[in-house]
Parts: C-alpha cells; structure tokens; sequence
C-alpha cells in the first residue's frame, strides 16, 4: 500500500473495509463454533459503546486514570468471589488467556526460585494443557514435561506425581481443557503439588466463568478454584463466555506474596519510572471498561439463561451425533465444548463442507493414540441455528464421503520416504507443498483437507516446522 498523497475521504474508505471483509466468515451469524463469543446484540451494543468512550485512555499510568484502577478493582473482587478465594487473594486484569498465562508461568519460575536453587527449571503439562504454556517455557527458557492421559481423558496422576523431580518448578491443571471440554481433577493434582512444595495453576479460562453458574443449576461440577488449599494461581477469561469483547481476561494468585514476582519495575533508564504489573505497557482502558460493562449488564439471571440455552444446544447437537452411524461423540458432558470423530467418513472433508456453506467447526489433528476430531466451541449466538447446523452437518457427511482423500499425499510420495529416513529439508518440503497445491504468498487455500490429511500424519515437531515454514510464506 502507499500512502494516500491527500487523505481520502471516508465514505470511499468505507467501502475499502466492506469489499475487503467480504472474505470472512461472518462472525454475528451465530455460525461460527468458535472464536466469536457474541451474545447477541441485546447484551453486545452497551458494552460497544463503553469500550470506545474508554478506548484512548491508556492503562500505562493509573495516576492519570484513576477510573481504570478502580474498574480493574471490581472486576478482580468479582473474580476473587466467584472463584471462592479470600481476603489474601489478588490478581491483574489482562489482554487475555495467554497473557494470563504468560504471567502465571513467569511468577511461578521467580517466585519458585527466590526460594529454591535450581538450574534448569521445568513445568509438568498434561497433553491437554493450551499451548501458551508451552509457548510460556518457550519464552522463559523453562523445560517441559508432557503428562499422559486416563482412558478418561484425565491427567495420569501416576505418571504426574513419578514425573517430579528436584527440577519441577509448576504443574497446570485444566478446568475444563479446551478440546475435549474436560476437567483435570484438580484437588487430587493440589494435593501432589502440595506435598512437594509445588506451584499448581488452575487453568479455567474457558470454564472460570461459566462453571460456577453450572453449580447454581445444581448440575454436579468438581471443585476447581482456591475453595481448595494448593491451588496457586487460576486464570480465567471474560472474552469466552462472559462474552465481554476481546482483549479480556484475569489472572488470579493466592496471596499478594506470590504476585510480587509478577510486576516489573524499571528505573534504569533515562526516562520516567515503568511500573507494569503486567506485560503490555500502553494498553487501552476499552476492554477492562467494556468488561465491566458487560458483567453488570448480563448479570446473574441473565449468565443463567445463557448457559441454559447452550446446554439445550449441546444437547441436541451430543444427540444427533450419538444417534448417527459415521459419528463418535469423544465425551458426553453438560459443557458447551464439544468433540466428535468418524471411524469411517474423513472428518477433514466435513470441516471444508461446512465451511463453504459459511459455518465455522474446527478440525483438530490426531495425537499418539487420540484420533482426528472435530471442536466445536457452543456460544449463545449459535443456540438460535442448531437445526439449521444438523441439517447442513448432514449434507456436509454425504458430500465427503464421495470426495476423494489423501490427494496431496499422494504428490508428496517421494518425501515421505525422506521423511521416514528422518532426512528431510523443511523449507524444500514447504515449498514443494506450496507448488503442489498452487498457492500464492496472501492467499488462503480454499480447501484444507488434504493440507490437514498430510499433517495428521507427520510427527508433532514437523507438524510444528511445516507450520512454520507456511506462515512464514505466506504472511
Ligand atoms: C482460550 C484458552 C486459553 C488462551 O486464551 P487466549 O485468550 O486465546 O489467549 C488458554 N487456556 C484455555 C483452556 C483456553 O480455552
């Protein structure tokens, strides 16, 4: 692009943004399981309205906003009292799930080694555990251990507690995990971590907010919050089902002990003093304000009738599934995350399907002994178009069990002996694949099952090259 010599005017500006956006889903259509968390416009405008008049104060200086202080505030009492801490607990108001994990990664490597000398720290994640973890000891130079799984699909405490040693520093739990929708069992894994002296975080950024409702309806949920000893820290998001805008979410610790090891302070520069309790320095006073915003006017009655709607959803949707022949529901459970597979029909077909008939469901790759699958993640705007979803779901299996698979694998022929003798040359392999299916830097694929059906069945850390090599393409 060049910049314009004479701004334009915006009216043709405008119609830049509509033409341009015509390549998207539409994410108020309540056809996207996923990403967009719309509850609808009853519960959407107000909110809109306070994240642009808070949008350009700055979150940098709270001296010069005192009303973001404040707002932060309530939302971290809010918190603290929906997820049974007391008066000890405290917490920050971030951008986001991974930002929440970030910090919580961060604080439990200082805080962990202000008290211990170790060389080479390393965290205990359950296969289910979201990739910001990973992306976490990444970042923070911290070692991984990978935790297997039950027949259940909970963590293996087993293999939990044998995997400890004089290095671990953290162990994750999830309440739920995103992909299958399932609960770690939390005080069991508190009550490990405790008897080694471990930091144990509770990730509930999907279920932190909705899981308390689900307890109100008396529908059995297990305990998952500070209501048990040797939980260190939760992080929970309001841009999932709190449905506040994007850019939303809490971290939450014990005590104020442990958060000291979150907040950087920088005098050692010429330059006023930098105070950040968290990791974005500038940051918008839009979302926490719109958050705010959306929590007391959802409310209580209305956060019920939310969740009831959806569970009816899920219901329905876990029926259909269960009753036809080509699908396998992975679990049955009242949570609005939801996962099924096909032993005979190629799932990544049926992703492809929907998705040219304008629906959103996401295909999740296999993992060791755990099949391909689909996601779909249920929000109150989808409620309103689940026999609409079945019907065109329906169609969607017809069609790809005539479609013909593995037709870029079949190209590939010759590196995948290459790949078997662990003598491949990514970038050659990306590009051939980019040859192979004649794309162009900027632009998507339009279908993405063979892409799929060759990653699937790579190994994880050329899953992980290949993608790589890809966005590095075509971005
Ligand atoms: C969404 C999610 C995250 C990460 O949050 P972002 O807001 O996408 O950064 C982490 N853990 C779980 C279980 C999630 O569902």
């Amino acid at each position: 692009m060049l910049l314009p010599k004479k701004g334009l005017n915006p009216k043709q500006l405008f119609n830049f943004f509509q033409e341009t956006e015509k390549a998207d889903t539409k994410w108020n259509s309540g056809k996207l399981f996923g990403y967009v968390f719309d509850p609808t416009e009853k519960y959407r405008k107000f909110p809109e309205k306070i994240l642009l008049k808070y949008y350009h104060k700055s979150g940098l200086d709270f001296t010069v906003f005192p009303s973001l202080l404040k707002i932060e505030q309530e939302i971290i009492d809010f918190s603290i009292r929906h997820l049974n801490g007391d008066e000890n607990c405290c917490g920050s108001f971030t951008s986001g799930g991974t930002e929440s994990i970030l910090l919580a990664v961060k604080t439990a490597r200082d805080y962990t080694l202000s008290k211990k000398n170790i060389k080479e720290p390393e965290i205990l994640l359950p296969i289910t555990a979201h990739p910001a973890f990973h992306k976490a000891a990444r970042y923070f130079g911290l070692k991984t251990k990978l935790i297997s799984l039950n027949k259940d699909l909970k963590v293996n405490l087993q293999e939990l507690e044998q995997s400890i040693n004089q290095n671990t520093i953290m162990i994750v739990g999830s309440a739920p995990s995103y992909t299958y929708g399932i609960l770690d069992p939390i005080p069991d894994m508190a009550q490990i971590a405790k008897k080694y002296g471990l930091f144990f975080h509770v990730d509930a950024c999907m279920g932190g907010f909705f899981l308390p409702f689900l307890k109100k309806l008396n529908i059995a949920i297990p305990n998952f919050d500070f209501s048990i000893e040797g939980v260190s820290s939760i992080s929970m998001d309001f841009h999932k089902f709190a449905y506040a805008p994007k850019g939303s979410s809490v971290i939450l610790y014990r005590n104020k002990e442990i958060r000291k090891y979150q907040i950087f302070s920088c005098a050692n520069w010429i330059g006023y003093t930098m105070i950040n309790p968290t990791i974005q320095s500038t940051k918008s006073g839009g979302p926490l304000a719109a958050t705010y915003a959306t929590l007391m006017l959802i409310g209580e009655d209305g956060y019920i009738k939310l969740i009831k709607k959806k569970l009816e959803a899920l219901k329905k949707i876990q029926n259909f599934i269960k009753n036809h022949k080509d699908l396998t529901l992975i679990s049955e459970h009242p949570i609005p995350l939801l996962a099924f597979t096909s032993n005979t029909i190629n799932i990544f077909h049926i992703v492809d399907e929907m998705n040219l008939k304008g629906w959103y469901i996401q295909p999740v790759l296999s993992y060791e002994n755990f099949k391909e699958s689909i996601h779909l993640t249920i929000n109150y705007s989808n409620v309103s178009r689940i026999d609409e979803f079945l019907i065109d779901l329906e169609a969607s299996i017809e069609k790809a069990k005539q479609l013909p698979s593995n037709t870029l694998l079949e190209k590939l022929k010759s590196f995948m002996d290459q790949i078997q003798k662990n003598q491949i040359n990514i970038e050659n392999l990306v590009q051939e694949v980019i040859k192979k299916l004649e794309m162009k830097p900027n632009e998507l694929p339009k279908r993405f099952a063979p892409i799929n059906e060759f990653l699937n069945i790579l190994p994880i850390e050329l899953r992980e090259q290949i993608l790589l090599e890809y966005v590095n393409f075509i971005l």
